[in-house]
């Protein structure tokens, strides 16, 4: 398989460290919001990553649930996104992880991500972090401020790794407009940050230089490590990720091991919205909830996202997440055709044009997950001649283990496709329940019976059925 590497800055072929399992890293939500489409479009193309590597290999996944210690600012300053949540929303930081933990992981599964092997929580592994912070300060890498611990960038020649001599230079310059004067170098961060003097954090550990919590850098260093040794084969993440916090976990991995961190450092590009960039902090954010309200199965969201190369970005509108939703149901609609038409027949698995054809899907996938390419390969499958209908069954069986899009769920009628009046009055509903406005959503309800529908609210959103 090939994957592009951020630190070679080229496709390189990916053969595993160890022979009997691959291993990889993902760094995972922070839990103090709602995850947004523009997160899980990350989540998808790692689940597309681990598919595909398994097809060749035993692979061991971990991701990290980051339930405290990341800051409002990267720069290592500002409040603790879980504390701003406590005040917002009046609730404990634990139950807030534990609400926005168990929230991310029904759009995780609704998505068809397959869970990692392992799942990891910041707040479990103090001792892990605190350990790491300890041989780090042993090996000189360290001082202390007055409100932290912090690593002295300066000590670790390779802090330039991922971004390069030239751009990490500016990064600099930029970091240093807003130093701390305690801080030696303006790219050195917290490993462990002392709680304020004045306030009570509700999430806080002892440690050997006094109460405080983890920098969001440690935690997956030392969770990675801890799963996975001190070599991981692959680590992902959004492309925001490269700058500060992927730089950050090699410095603190590798000086503290004296090995190689990551063998592939693999990034995912963003989701945006013509409006400009989707942030969780900034408010103006799409959910997969917002999607279902508005009458969409997750999985349309899943063809869209397979529908751009993992290392390009994508613009989310409405229009492209209907004819995404339009070609799924069409997908599923000719998978229904070739079931039925190969009438119970089975391919035997070794016809030279089925082969031919999984071989196709397959190179594409293992092409640094080319995935529009391997979309046009199932396209061409069903709509050519080239395979028996038993032999597109199975060919669909296949491409659908990686692409995940329930090829075989039974479609919908084209004429039960809602007509636009409807999705309009099924949008207006959810935006009016949003606003708890029940008597608006009451009347809406009526209006969608007098269009000939009845709306059930379920745990999945608004729900239609055609009246007969
Ligand atoms: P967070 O929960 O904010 O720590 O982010 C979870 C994952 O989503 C990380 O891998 C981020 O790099 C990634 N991410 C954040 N924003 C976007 C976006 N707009 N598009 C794609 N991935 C994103
Ligand atoms: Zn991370």
């Amino acid at each position: 398989m090939q994957l592009y590497n951020t630190e070679t800055r080229r496709k390189d072929v990916f053969t595993p460290l160890h022979s009997q399992e691959a291993t990889m890293y993902c760094c995972g939500p922070t839990v103090y919001n709602y995850a947004h489409i523009g997160n899980m479009r990350t989540y998808i193309f790692e689940d597309l990553l681990a598919r595909t590597l398994r097809l060749s290999m035993p692979l061991k996944h971990v991701m990290n649930v980051t339930d405290v210690g990341h800051l409002v600012s990267d720069a290592d300053d500002g409040e603790d996104k879980m504390e701003v949540a406590t005040a917002r929303e009046g609730k404990s930081a634990w139950e807030i992880a534990k609400y926005y933990e168990q929230k991310f992981f029904e759009d995780f599964d609704a998505l068809h991500c397959t869970r990692p092997t392992v799942i990891s929580r910041a707040t479990a592994h103090i001792p892990e972090m605190i350990a790491l912070v300890k041989t780090l300060e042993e090996k000189g890498y360290t001082y202390r401020t007055s409100d932290g611990i912090y690593y002295d960038t300066s000590k670790f020649p390779r802090y330039d790794a991922l971004v390069g001599r030239s751009r990490l230079e500016g990064l600099k310059g930029g970091a240093r407009v807003e130093m701390s004067e305690e801080k030696r170098n303006p790219t050195d961060f917290a490993l462990w940050k002392f709680s304020p003097k004045d306030k009570k954090r509700q999430m806080e550990w002892e440690s050997p230089w006094g109460v405080g919590f983890p920098g969001w850098h440690i935690e997956c260093s030392a969770m990675a490590m801890k799963y996975l040794g001190p070599t991981v084969d692959i680590h992902c993440g959004g492309i925001d990720h490269v700058s500060v916090h992927h730089t950050n976990e090699i410095a603190q991995s590798e000086a503290a091991t004296g090995q190689r961190y990551v063998r592939f450092w693999v990034h995912g590009e963003f989701l945006v919205l013509r409006a400009g960039k989707m942030s969780k902090s900034g408010g103006t954010f799409v959910t997969l909830q917002t999607l279902r309200d508005k009458g969409y199965d997750p999985l349309d969201y899943r063809y869209l996202c397979l529908t751009a190369h993992y290392r390009t970005q994508l613009e989310f509108t409405y229009e492209s997440l209907d004819s995404a939703r339009k070609s799924l149901q069409t997908l599923r609609r000719e998978t229904a055709q070739a079931v039925s038409a190969a009438g119970g027949q089975h391919a035997s698995g070794q016809e030279a044009a089925l082969q031919q054809a999984k071989a196709r899907f397959r190179a594409a996938m293992e092409d640094d997950l080319n995935a529009p390419k391997a979309l046009a390969a199932v396209w061409d499958c069903v709509r050519g001649n080239d395979l028996t209908p038993a032999e597109k069954v199975d060919f669909l069986h296949f491409a659908d283990s990686i692409l995940a899009l329930d090829l075989f769920r039974a479609p919908q009628e084209k004429s039960e496709e809602l007509p636009e009046a409807v999705r309009q009055l099924l949008q207006q509903r959810a935006a009016a329940r949003a606003a708890k406005d029940y008597k608006k959503s009451d009347d809406l309800r009526d209006a969608l019976a007098a269009a000939g529908y009845r709306v059930k609210d379920t745990s999945q959103g608004q729900q239609t059925e055609k009246i007969k």
